[in-house]
């Protein structure tokens, strides 16, 4: 079972040369927890948020075993770009019409059930490792390994600087260092950076809410976006007026290519 324990962040790859003895110390930390977390779970017992049953491995994230095998999944039928789409159609509507700048996209699953509670948990109650188990997840689907691991550069949708202060971290930014971490690519965390809210977004209409969301973005890093593959990361998708205002910045950069992914959708 030990070779087969994913690793937690910090773990991976990690070896130290003792005595002239290469010891890896992903499997010395994996044993070790083997052994710590069953004495987690009686001396600190903590339920699943999802079900209510006690965690056995309380060190593998807030969800429990069956929640974290049962996520979600999208039923329908996606376009290339990762949007869902009726039966008998090849593309969305977005796509067909050439205004979609996503050459490819993906996400986990519809954000309802366990995989909003999971979104929750990380993003509201601080459980930063749900991010390593959600990049397993969504690893383990052969288009999204694909996507990622053929992309030069993952680049998390900002958070506004207010809110990274409240929060501590950016879930976009701790999901796309899973991600490369796992699938041996690169993330850049401050490739864009999101203003200061300026203008509310109530009382605007449509197109002013579209243009503010549009200038609430900008590029800090060119250098790692200009001429590569660029993988857009982000939580969940609602409107994706977020990752179209992202998705223009990057094309503006000179990227060659973007591609959209993210955890959960709203469908
Ligand atoms: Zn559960
Ligand atoms: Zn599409």
């Amino acid at each position: 079972m030990g070779a087969s324990v994913p690793l937690l962040p910090g773990e991976a790859g990690v070896r130290a040369a003792l005595n002239g003895t290469h010891v890896d110390l992903s499997v010395a930390t994996a044993t070790a927890r083997r052994f710590v977390d069953p004495l987690l779970a009686v001396v600190f017992p903590s339920a699943c948020p999802a079900c209510a049953r006690l965690l056995t491995h309380p060190g593998r994230g807030p969800l429990c075993e069956p929640c974290w095998a049962s996520l979600p999944r999208h039923e329908a039928v996606v376009c290339r770009c990762g949007l869902p789409i009726a039966p008998g159609l090849s593309a969305c509507g977005r796509c067909r019409r050439g205004r979609q700048p996503f050459a490819s996209g993906a996400s986990l699953g519809p954000y309802e059930g366990t995989l909003r509670i999971v979104l929750h948990e990380l993003k509201y109650a601080g459980r930063r490792r749900a991010a390593g188990r959600l990049a397993e997840a969504l690893l383990e689907v052969p288009a999204v390994r694909t996507l990622v691991s053929t992309s030069d550069v993952l680049v998390p949708v900002p958070l506004h600087p207010r809110r990274l202060r409240e929060r501590g971290f950016n879930q976009s930014a701790l999901l796309a260092g899973e991600l490369a971490r796992r699938a041996g690519t690169t993330a850049c965390a401050d490739a864009l950076v999101r203003r200061q809210d300026t203008v509310p977004q109530a009382g605007l209409t449509a197109a002013a809410r579209r243009r503010n969301v549009r200038e609430a973005f900008a590029v800090r890093r060119r250098a790692s976006l200009a001429g590569r593959t660029v993988t857009l990361v982000d939580d969940i998708l609602t409107t994706g007026a977020t990752a179209l205002a992202c998705a223009r910045r990057i094309e503006g950069a000179g990227a060659r290519e973007v591609r959209l992914l993210t955890v959960a959708r709203v469908v």
